[in-house]
């Protein structure tokens, strides 16, 4: 059994994008995931990605949540896990997966994929699973296009699913916008099949 989980004080504010670490071991249960990552994230509709090790990625507690969730997973083989540089760092844990970090390395490596971040949660342990959490860097220059969904949305998720850049999240009556992520690419606006999202000129 785990300790009992932490929520460690975060100085960096409000969330906007995070990308979630999940390291565990075999049969780890759904309820066990889900109940670390609430301690870990406030708001579970600021996850954008999560991340794991290369063996976990049919673990059936991990993709129950994950696919309840909606974000993409990202896994990494052991040997780029634990040449990342974490703040809590495990010989025991690389005795028995091969890497000395797999929550916080994945955390930051997925977060690397989708363009730089920083850990903001470090490990956090629950009943055998590993949360770690990573904010996303906000991107440089801001949007060109801002974009809008009407009432015409159905809640298909398809828009969700289709963006590259993850710039889209559930809510409960149609997706948000993350307009410092969305790089007007258009993508949504083909896939929508109600047409209830326009990208408005600028301004
Ligand atoms: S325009 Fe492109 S980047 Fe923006 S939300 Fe739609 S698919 Fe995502
Ligand atoms: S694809 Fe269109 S209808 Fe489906 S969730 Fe996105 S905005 Fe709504």
């Amino acid at each position: 059994m785990g300790t009992a989980l932490r929520r460690e004080t975060c100085s960096w504010g409000r969330a906007t994008d995070l990308v979630v670490g999940l390291g565990s071991s075999r049969g780890v249960r759904a309820a066990a995931v889900w109940s670390a990552l609430r301690v870990a994230v406030v708001d579970l509709s600021e996850v954008t990605a999560f991340g794991t090790i290369d063996r976990r990625r049919d673990e059936p507690g991990l993709l129950a949540v994950i696919r309840e969730h909606g974000a993409p997973l990202r896994c990494y083989p052991a040997a780029q896990l634990d040449a990342v540089d974490v703040p809590n760092p495990s010989e025991p844990v690389r005795g028995h997966v091969g890497t000395r970090s797999v929550a916080e390395a994945a955390a930051l490596l997925a977060a690397r994929d989708l363009g730089g971040g920083s850990l903001i949660v470090p490990k956090l342990r629950g009943e055998h699973v590993t949360v770690a959490v990573a904010a996303l860097a906000p991107p440089s220059s801001p949007p060109s296009r801002p974009l809008s969904i009407s009432a015409a949305c159905t809640a298909c998720g398809a828009c969700l699913r289709t963006c590259p850049e993850h710039a889209l999240r559930p809510a409960p009556r149609r997706p948000t916008v993350v307009a410092a992520r969305c790089t007007s690419c258009g993508e949504c606006v083909e896939i929508c099949p109600t047409d209830a999202i326009t990208l408005r000129e600028s301004e």
